[in-house]
């Protein structure tokens, strides 16, 4: 493929490819083209153009983008590139000690190999692995809206337990974005028509009656950069359930940060993964858990008062103990760790 150049195209199986050195140009090239996509590590955009899901008319590459640095902000926050691999960015040193929930997050995902591919930008944008979504010969209506959704009645085993719709019961598969939301994370978008800033939790929408869109990005928006706030006082951890030790989608996962003081829950986020369309920011279990003893039995009340909303389908219930458990299991242990 030439590096530069214009895009070219003879039939539906051939695609244009440019690399452009400045983030204001691949805006352009994207806003210039509804068929047009962003290329971060392909780790997940090429599988899908394999599979014939993702017709793409030009590959707009990112890779010479200076969007590659991790930055310490001016009030303690960092600020993550979304041209940073999943690699780097687990084993930044900021990021292990002060953000660990984030690096756990990273290391359940994929393989070495994928995470030194994979970027920030690319891995908050993946798209879901519900099988239909990925076989062409099936309906889907997030592929084809309108077409139907054969995982309701089908295979849905894997699939969300929460904030899903009679069109679409997808799950989100990043465990990145999980840490990421249980941190109040801020998205930072380039556009046609400037900057803007998004917080990671309305990122990605809910299916309702659209399972087509996705997210809030405009047309053309490019994902620069993700910034952290301060880490704050309190401990994180991030723990995932999967049907192998390592290589496999959550089926469940839990991001959460606890603060305690005397005995008492000072402050708390939690998110829930692989359980919902997007990243599942536990508000309910939250509010219940301010104040509240730092104590096993508040943990499980709070998860519970979250996991009411839940409306599992016929083989997946058994996603509601197993995030209700983990996510138990993870506030324990933080705040064993806090009573030192
Ligand atoms: C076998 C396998 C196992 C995996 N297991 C896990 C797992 O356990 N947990 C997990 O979280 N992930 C897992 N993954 C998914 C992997 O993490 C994603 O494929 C990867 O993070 C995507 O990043 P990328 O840079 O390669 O994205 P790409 O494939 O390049 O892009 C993905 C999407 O994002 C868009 N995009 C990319 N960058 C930007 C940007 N800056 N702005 C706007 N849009 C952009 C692209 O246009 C595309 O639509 C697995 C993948 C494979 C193949
Ligand atoms: S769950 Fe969503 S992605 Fe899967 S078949 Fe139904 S509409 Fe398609």
């Amino acid at each position: 493929m030439p590096s530069s150049g214009p895009s070219w195209r003879r039939s539906h199986e051939e695609f244009g490819y440019l690399r452009p050195a400045d983030p204001a140009e691949a805006v352009a090239l994207l806003a210039a083209d509804p068929h047009a996509r962003y290329l971060g590590g392909g780790t997940n955009l090429v599988d899908l153009m394999k599979l014939g899901v993702e017709r793409p008319r030009l590959l707009v590459d990112l890779g010479r983008l200076p969007l590659a640095d991790i930055a310490p902000t001016g009030d303690g926050g960092l600020r993550i590139g979304a041209l940073v691999r999943n690699a780097d960015l687990a084993a930044h040193p900021l990021v292990r000690t002060a953000y660990p929930v984030l690096s756990q997050a990273l290391l359940s995902g994929a393989s070495g190999q994928l995470r030194n591919a994979a970027t920030t930008g690319g891995n908050l944008l993946q798209r879901t692995r519900c099988l239909y979504f990925q076989d062409t010969a099936k309906p889907c209506n997030k592929r084809r809206p309108g077409s139907g959704c054969p995982a309701r009645e089908g295979v849905h085993r894997d699939l969300a337990v929460l904030g899903h719709s009679e069109h679409c019961v997808a799950t989100h598969p990043s465990d990145m974005a999980v840490a990421l939301a249980a941190l109040d994370a801020t998205v930072a978008l380039l556009g046609p028509d400037g900057a803007r800033s998004l917080p990671l939790g309305d990122l990605h929408r809910l299916p309702g009656d659209r399972p087509d869109v996705e997210h809030r990005l405009l047309p053309g928006e490019l994902i620069t950069a993700v910034v952290l706030p301060p880490p704050g006082p309190g401990r994180s951890a991030y723990r995932k359930a999967r049907d192998r030790a390592s290589y496999a989608f959550a089926l469940a996962s839990v991001a959460a940060v606890l603060g305690v003081r005397d005995g008492r829950v000072t402050r708390v986020a939690l998110a829930f993964g692989g359980v919902a369309p997007k990243p599942w920011r536990a508000w309910a279990a939250e509010d219940l858990l301010l104040g509240a003893p730092a104590d096993e039995a508040s943990f499980r009340e709070a998860a519970e008062a979250e996991l009411a909303a839940a409306r599992p389908l016929r083989d997946n219930g058994f996603k509601v103990p197993l995030v209700r458990n983990l996510a138990v299991r993870v506030l324990s242990d933080l705040a064993e760790e806090a009573a030192g």
